[in-house]
């Protein structure tokens, strides 16, 4: 990290979100070579839906990768984490809100815990436990893509595929950057910008 002074002392949160294609995973792994340069111990976690390019490894719209450990539930994480100094966790977002109870007590323990994922879902909404990680981290960082239609920085996810569901894994064939003038709202979004009980994917159900 160049932006900040690293405490001393203590653990800390660091959260990197924005939208699809604004370079989350890429600023993560960055941060996580660095760490290893350093002699640090690293491990990073996924979710195991996330399964896009390959299941022990994140991985960039670019191709560059760091390996991971697939994890189905936050509190697998902290088992896992045990023995780190530094904790990656990607695509924060496909995990239920307990992976907040799980940063802090990975932080808690003096451990850095840096985190990535969709600050928004398709509808430009908060998407949780995103909005409750940026509350209680030290640090964040917004990345921005490219507006597809008219090249602003972007930091909303259109969905061009007509699909309902709130979480729907894919890539370039289903979504694309827009920013805040370009972005069209589906049609079923309500105008409410917080929804209470969203819908999950079933405990082990996997989607594509
Ligand atoms: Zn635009």
């Amino acid at each position: 990290m160049s932006d900040f002074e690293t405490p001393r002392g203590t653990g800390w949160i660091e959260v990197i979100c924005g939208s699809m294609f604004s370079g989350k995973t890429e600023e993560l792994i960055r941060r996580l070579r660095r760490a290893q340069i350093a002699r640090q111990t690293v491990i990073v976690f996924k979710p195991v839906m996330d399964t896009r390019y390959a299941a022990d490894r994140i991985v960039t719209h670019d191709n560059v990768s760091i390996p991971s450990v697939p994890v189905r539930h936050p509190r697998d994480i902290l088992e896992r984490a045990r023995e780190a100094q530094v904790i990656g966790i990607d695509e924060v977002q496909f995990f239920d809100r307990s992976l907040v109870e799980v940063c802090q007590e990975l932080a808690d323990a003096g451990k850095r815990v840096i985190v990535a994922g969709l600050d928004t879902d398709y509808r430009a909404r908060p998407f949780e436990p995103v909005p409750q990680l940026l509350a209680v981290a030290e640090y964040i960082t917004k990345t921005h893509a490219v507006c597809v239609v008219c090249g602003n920085p972007a930091n909303r996810t259109q969905r061009v595929v007509r699909r309902g569901e709130r979480i729907l894994v894919g890539g370039a064939e289903a979504y694309e950057p827009r920013c805040r003038r370009c972005f069209e709202p589906p049609e079923e979004a309500s105008g409410e910008l917080f929804v209470e009980g969203e819908s999950r994917p079933a405990e082990g159900k996997e989607e594509a």
